[in-house]
């Protein structure tokens, strides 16, 4: 699936006409936005747990330097062989080589992002390497060829009825919509795969500089197997990732799956310290992690705009979001998408191949009023369309629509006169018609315009006030 921030606006009309998608969005993410109010209801320490997490976040990247090196050292004396990519590209070209040199023709992968942004799959299938997703929702989305469409949930855009269908069409069983017997073909795919592969590939959810280690989150037990089973491990890893140490994770273990799903523990959280030793005999043989930056280090030098790198990936921001809500992750155009994707994207791709993503957005705040590590989202938008108009890239329409205002304003008998006229003509209209407007309000309607206008509404209110005394 080839899908480009520079194409979204197609990508948006799309999905808009896609009635089955977004009931299944919609119904999705009603479920995890109630299951999580449910559980925060029940912490009334939920405030300050929040803000615990955004000083951690802020504190661990103030001296994320000294915090890589000590990783680093750490890792070392564990066993633990480190690389550091700079970009994509350098990522890539690491992971193949290591695959090359250990004879590696067999992957599995529990989900993480950090690879999906190195579209690291098709790379690997395209140099001869079978790799295959564990997590249920990445290994559907990986049947059909597509990516995640959601942070947690990758298949959140499906409804049962499609996998049963996806799981008739690309494995071949008989068709079922029963969740049960759905989870039941996966896993015995996927169990033969686990014990045939060489590597294991995950993500990392946390990394601890003083100990040199580092903590893989989920709820399927697949990430568990991907790191335990195949002899070797690769752990690929956004330098944002690391704390200096395990003391601020109890609260990111709670803010996390109450955030994403609604649980109030994830099922497992997979530590890796190093290799296998000699007197456990458990696990990978060799352990490496690629230390990724591709941009972060771009991010973090930027005053202004560094917290989105606090982002835990909770997916929160998105569940709640009313533009996600109807048109699902892959109108994005990207791996990242909803409220936080749009902040990534112009800052990974660049303002041009980006210069959409921050307009994707009501600016209504929800996301920030939910975001467990207080990412202030909407105030990072701003930031980002200003960029985006200083380069000379918004939108046409956009420039015009503000020349316009800025004509009338300047002119305030004409300004009152064109405010006027739709109150006015709308009087003309049945009542129950919305006013008509072309383009933007064909799927919904702009609602009738108050022609009592707010200089009159001002005066009689301004009126009452005094007369009150
Ligand atoms: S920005 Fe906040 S709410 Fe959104 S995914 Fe990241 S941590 Fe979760």
């Amino acid at each position: 699936m080839n899908l480009s921030p520079g194409n979204t606006k197609s990508y948006l009309h799309a999905a808009l006409q896609n009635e089955r998608l977004r009931v299944a969005v919609d119904k999705a993410t009603q479920t995890a936005l109630k299951k999580r109010q449910d559980k925060v209801d029940q912490i009334p320490v939920w405030e300050e747990m929040r803000w615990q997490a955004h000083a951690a976040k802020r504190d661990a990247l103030e001296h994320l330097a000294e915090n890589l090196e000590t990783f680093e050292k750490n890792c070392q004396t564990n066993g633990i062989i480190v690389h550091w990519a700079r970009d994509g590209e350098e990522a890539r070209q690491i992971i193949l080589r290591l695959m090359l040199e250990k004879n590696v023709k067999q992957v599995v992968k529990s989900k993480s992002l950090t690879t999906e942004e190195l579209h690291l799959n098709h790379f690997l299938q395209d140099n001869g390497i079978e790799t295959l997703e564990t997590d249920l929702g990445e290994y559907i989305v990986q049947l059909l060829d597509q990516i995640p469409s959601h942070l947690t949930a990758p298949a959140l855009h499906l409804t049962r009825v499609d996998v049963g269908k996806i799981f008739h069409e690309k494995l071949g069983v008989p068709y079922t919509e029963d969740p049960h017997e759905l989870l039941q073909i996966a896993r015995a795919r996927l169990r033969q795969k686990f014990l045939a592969a060489e590597m294991g590939i995950s993500g990392v959810n946390f990394a601890f500089a003083d100990s040199g280690s580092f903590c893989v989150v989920e709820n399927e037990a697949n990430a568990f197997l991907t790191v335990s089973l195949p002899r070797i491990h690769l752990a690929v890893m956004g330098l944002e990732k690391l704390l200096p140490d395990q003391s601020g994770l109890g609260t990111f273990l709670k803010l996390l799956p109450i955030s994403a799903t609604g649980q109030k523990a994830s099922s497992y959280v997979n530590f890796i310290g190093g290799p296998r030793r000699q007197r456990c005999g458990e696990g990978p043989e060799e352990v490496h992690v690629l230390i990724l930056d591709n941009g972060r280090s771009r991010i973090l030098a930027d005053s202004q705009l560094r917290e989105t790198l606090f982002c835990i990936r909770c997916g929160a921001c998105l569940n709640v979001c009313p533009i996600y809500q109807q048109v699902g992750g892959h109108a994005y155009g990207w791996v990242y998408m909803g409220p936080i994707g749009i902040t990534l994207i112009p800052q990974y791709l660049g303002s041009l191949e980006g210069r959409y993503a921050p307009f994707v957005s009501s600016l209504c705040g929800a996301c920030h009023e939910i975001c467990p590590v207080h990412i202030n989202i909407p105030h990072h938008l701003l930031k980002l369309r200003h960029r985006i108009v200083d380069a000379g890239l918004s939108m046409k329409v956009e420039k015009w629509g503000i020349r316009g205002w800025a004509f009338l304003a300047k002119r305030p008998r004409l300004y009152r006169f064109v405010t006027w006229f739709p109150g006015k003509f709308q009087q003309l209209l049945p009542k129950e018609t919305a006013f008509p407007a072309p383009g933007y309000f064909k799927k919904r309607a702009l609602g009738r315009f108050d022609h009592t206008g707010f200089r009159n509404r001002y005066r009689t209110w301004r009126k009452k006030i005094i007369s009150k005394g």
